[in-house]
Order: structure tokens, then C-alpha cells, then sequence
């Protein structure tokens, strides 16, 4: 039977593992297909290549992109992208990657008049060089000095929206976003689009535009959204013709997530695989 998991992170963005221990995971969980999907950023797909196929896990190359509209955050997962650096898509992640890195900066400077850390505790929770830095990082070095207890903590006090701490990240509108991933050739899914503890979220009817501008799927089954959100999103997606996904967001030791805890019925990833324009390819099939 398959079972697949259409969004994880390692620790090329804010989860706390390598992709080789996350495919291990996710054979142990019974899984048989994971997509990684790390924010803005496809510095992962290497080693996703690498180790798909171990213990016959497949993994699906992804991107959770960072998109505002006004005040609110909006993730757009993206599937199956030419990773080409020269794509407007690939263009517009590094310039958000640049927003997060000049933000987190700023929030760091923030905290730093109460709390005793700097931009070096942050860099020394971070994986690696190319690592897409988040708020997850800040928690970690404010933990690290003593402050909280873990990251979950952080987010509901000095890191949540509405802290004096907090600044956004600016980036695109998602309706960029689908355009840019659908000339890249890939596929477009809003993440955890009704979510009830993310404050402000999309309103159902701005969500129903970005199906009726070619959205390719909602995701559905998600840990954050309730039973009506649940209901109210697939038949959204019934009306537009859209996918219908489930996913884990797993973010390793960061988050209570359990990796495969919401999967996407593999009739619902075929019809999502075959929407995708470009060459690229499942790894490890
Ligand atoms: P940022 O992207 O920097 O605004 O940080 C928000 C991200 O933190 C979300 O997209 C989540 O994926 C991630 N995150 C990781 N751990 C947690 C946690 N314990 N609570 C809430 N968000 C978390
Ligand atoms: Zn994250
Ligand atoms: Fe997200
Ligand atoms: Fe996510």
C-alpha cells in the first residue's frame, strides 16, 4: 500500500535533520513516498536524489514558498520545479531568502536589548551555509541561553505574531508564486491554507481566486486545520478541478509533528503528477 507524505523539512531549512534521516523515518513510519519541501530554497533536492530509494522510499523534490499578501504569511508548496537557478521562480526565493536573512537580523537586534543573545548564537543553530534561516533558528538559540524551553514556546510568546519582537518577511504575492512555478513546469498547492492557529490566514474566498487562477491543489489534511476547514477546502477543490493533499510538515525534533501523521491518497498524487510540465522526476522510482 502507498503511503505518501507531501510535506517535510529538513535541516536545509528549519527542520532539525538531514534528508538521508528523514527517508530512514520515514521507512520506519511505513511510509513509501515523502516530498521534501524546505522553504525557498531547493539546496536539499542533492541529497534527496542521493537518498531516495533507500528502504524503496521515494522522494518527491519540492520548495514551501513564502509568499504575503498584505499583513498575511501565505505558503505555496511547489512540486516537481526546474531547479534551474535562471527560472523567475528561482529568482524569487533567493530574493526572499535574502528578506528572511535581512529580518531574522533585525528580530535578532530586537531581542538583543532584552534578552541575551546575538546574530553568532543564532548562526551557531544553523545546519549549514545554505541553510534557509526562520524564527525556528532564533528559538533555538534563546533555548540554547536559557530562556525557553523549546521552540513551540517561542512561537506562542516572544516569537509569535503581534510580539514587539516580530517582523515579517517580505516576499511575493502567492498569485506570483503559482505563475512562476507553473513556467518553471511544476505544480502549485496553497499549504495549510484555513490553518487556525496561524493568526490571519486567507479568507476561503481569496483562496477560491487562486484556484480560478490555475492553483493546482489545496492542501488539505494538515495537523492545523479542523474538520470544517477540512471540509470547506475540499470542496473548494472538488468545484475547481484541484488536487486534494495531505501532509505532516515535519520538522524533526522542532516541532510535535509526526512525520506521515496526514498523507495524500496516491489517486489525488497521481493526478497531481501529472499536471507537472517539466522534466523533472520523481527520485528514487
Ligand atoms: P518563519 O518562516 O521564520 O516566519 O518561521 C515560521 C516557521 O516556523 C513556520 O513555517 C513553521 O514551519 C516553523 N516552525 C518550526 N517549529 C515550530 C513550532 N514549534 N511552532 C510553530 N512554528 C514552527
Ligand atoms: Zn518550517
Ligand atoms: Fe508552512
Ligand atoms: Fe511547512
Amino acid at each position: 500500500m502507498e503511503r505518501i507524505d507531501l510535506h517535510t523539512h529538513s535541516h536545509h531549512s528549519d527542520g532539525t535533520q538531514s534528508v538521508y534521516a528523514l527517508v530512514r523515518e520515514a521507512a520506519q513510519e511505513g511510509l513509501t513516498a515523502i516530498a521534501l519541501t524546505d522553504h525557498d530554497t531547493t539546496d536539499g533536492w542533492d541529497e534527496a536524489r542521493e537518498a531516495a530509494g533507500m528502504d524503496g522510499i521515494a522522494v518527491i523534490p519540492g520548495i514551501e514558498v513564502t509568499c504575503q499578501r498584505g499583513e498575511v504569511s501565505v505558503h505555496i508548496l511547489a512540486y516537481l520545479v526546474n531547479p534551474s537557478p535562471t527560472t523567475r521562480l528561482a529568482r524569487m526565493i533567493a530574493s526572499t531568502r535574502d528578506a528572511r536573512d535581512m529580518r531574522a537580523r533585525r528580530i535578532v537586534e530586537r531581542l538583543s536589548a532584552d534578552y541575551p543573545i546575538t546574530w553568532e548564537d543564532v548562526a551557531a543553530q544553523v545546519a549549514g551555509e545554505d541553510t534557509v534561516v526562520g524564527r525556528p533558528h532564533i528559538a533555538d538559540a534563546l533555548v540554547a541561553a536559557g530562556v525557553l524551553q523549546n521552540r513551540s514556546q517561542a512561537f506562542e510568546s516572544i516569537l509569535a505574531k503581534g510580539s514587539p519582537y516580530y517582523i515579517p518577511t517580505s516576499s511575493m504575492d502567492p498569485l506570483e508564486a503559482i505563475a512562476a512555478i507553473h513556467e518553471a513546469g511544476g505544480v502549485s498547492v496553497v499549504a495549510h491554507g484555513l490553518a487556525k492557529t496561524r493568526r490571519g490566514s486567507l479568507s476561503l474566498d481569496e483562496i477560491e481566486e487562486l484556484c480560478a487562477a490555475g492553483l493546482d491543489g489545496l492542501e488539505v489534511a494538515h495537523r492545523e486545520h479542523d474538520s470544517v476547514s477540512r471540509t470547506r477546502l475540499a470542496a473548494l477543490a472538488t468545484a475547481y478541478d484541484a488536487v486534494i493533499t495531505g501532509g505532516s510538515d515535519y520538522h524533526g525534533a522542532g516541532k510535535p509533528n509526526r512525520l506521515g501523521e496526514n498523507t495524500t491518497a496516491p489517486a489525488q498524487f497521481r493526478a497531481l503528477h501529472e499536471r507537472a510540465l517539466s522534466e523533472v522526476e520523481v527520485f528514487g522510482t
